[in-house]
């Protein structure tokens, strides 16, 4: 599925040619079932007379293929009718950022095409534009937004179909497994997803990233322009903790003996399963989880394990981002940052270095992270996004700083495989 570039031609009023830079990827539905309406029938349509003098344009057309005269079927394709840095007329909002500064999709609804096909192909384009253009999820927005028009009108009308639909964009945006599916030969893969990860590079909207094509001198510069500009570091730590926010929570342990206390907790399953501290859970009589936005949920206790600090607990009937548990101890020196509810502050970051990797024979992880009391059970990740430990304990005194210890993954993954 590559991009077809078919570009209205110059000095048209359907093609403004104004400078702009996209902030928004606005979503629209064609509105046109008819069999045969598909992405190459309306490149033809804005090229054509009809639409020359009219105010209306559009950056991309997605279709879901069709039936061609002869009724062979012709594949799913993707038109785009503009560059990304002209505004286009597809909005309504005239000198508004929905024509001004928002890149426009269509997505087809010909009879003869398989929607489905060309929802998944719109929902990869537009993580492809994120990726490319720098932007957030957020910025994935309704034709809706600009001017209440009832579009993209097949989605908003299909009970959770824009959900869904950003819900493919945020797979396709970072989903790893989904993006560079040509990535399978040895050494490189993890060193190229991390490139990804700092927006170095994007790949192509079909998924893939063509490790062995040639790069053009045109691709260099604008691959090194982006690296001079970004600082590195913050934006890695900054998008890690953005990432990962959602899978780490609050819990408040309300005890047998009337007493209380409050902790941290990290998802490690999508169906709402949370790692925490065994400490975190002793005499529990209620648990209640606190996700972020401050949403509570009561928890069940699972079960614990009898020689490290670690227990599971459970929130049943939510969907949940889990944390990826590393597969080995971090390197001496490593940076880490750690994600958890310190004195109850809810979703609170710090940052540090693994000041020794493996204490006590392999069940610590030394940090020099801020820890505090309410980070037990949370969670220390590596800048690559891998959890590598949970903040389980603290040195105090009045001449002790920044020494505390993460129970290893090497624990975690005993206790989690002896389950
Ligand atoms: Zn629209």
């Amino acid at each position: 599925m590559d991009i077809i570039k078919d570009y209205i031609p110059r000095g048209r009023k359907n093609r403004p040619g104004s400078f702009m830079v996209p902030k928004y990827v606005t979503i629209h539905d064609a509105a046109n079932t008819k069999a045969g309406a598909d992405a190459e029938a309306h490149a033809q349509y804005l090229k054509g007379d009809v639409a020359a003098n009219k105010p209306a344009s559009w950056h991309f057309t997605v279709d879901g293929g069709s039936r061609a005269k002869d009724s062979t079927i012709k594949p799913p394709q993707i038109y785009q009718h503009l560059p990304l840095n002209e505004t286009s007329w597809h909005a309504g909002d005239w000198n508004g950022d929905g024509n001004m500064a928002s890149i426009g999709v269509e997505i087809c609804e010909n009879m003869d095409g398989d929607r489905a096909k060309a929802e998944a192909n719109a929902a990869r384009l537009a993580a492809w534009l994120l990726q490319e253009l720098e932007l957030d999820i957020n910025r994935v927005v309704q034709h809706y937004k600009w001017t209440g028009k009832d579009c993209p009108r097949v989605l908003r009308n299909r009970p959770g179909g824009w959900g869904e639909f950003i819900e493919a964009v945020q797979k396709y945006k970072n989903g790893g497994e989904c993006m560079f599916k040509d990535l399978n030969e040895a050494w490189y893969p993890s060193i190229i997803k991390q490139a990804a990860e700092l927006g170095l590079v994007a790949g192509y909207p079909d998924g893939t990233i063509r490790p062995k094509e040639p790069v053009t001198t045109e691709r260099l510069i604008y691959i090194l322009m982006r690296y001079r500009n970004r600082d590195i570091h913050h934006d890695t730590i900054a998008d890690l903790v953005n990432g990962w926010k959602r899978s780490v929570i609050l819990i408040r342990n309300d005890k047998l003996d009337g007493g209380s206390s409050l902790g941290s907790g990290s998802f490690i399953s999508e169906d709402g399963l949370i790692l925490t501290n065994r400490h975190m859970t002793e005499n529990h009589k209620k648990l209640t989880v606190t996700w972020f936005g401050g949403v509570q949920y009561n928890a069940k206790f699972v079960g614990d394990s009898s020689d490290a600090d670690l227990a599971l607990i459970k929130v049943d009937g939510i969907k949940t981002k889990p944390v990826r548990i590393a597969s080995s101890v971090p390197r001496h020196g490593d940076f880490c940052v750690v994600l958890g509810a310190p004195l109850a502050l809810k979703d609170s970051a710090t940052f540090g270095i693994v000041s020794y990797p493996d204490r006590d024979s392999g069940h610590y992880v030394q940090v020099d992270a801020a820890i505090n009391q309410g980070n037990s059970g949370g969670a220390c990740f590596d800048l690559q996004g891998n959890m590598i430990g949970v903040p389980t304990l603290k040195f105090v005194g009045p001449t002790v700083d920044n020494v505390a210890y993460l129970t290893s993954v090497i624990e975690i993954r005993k206790f989690l495989n002896a389950r």
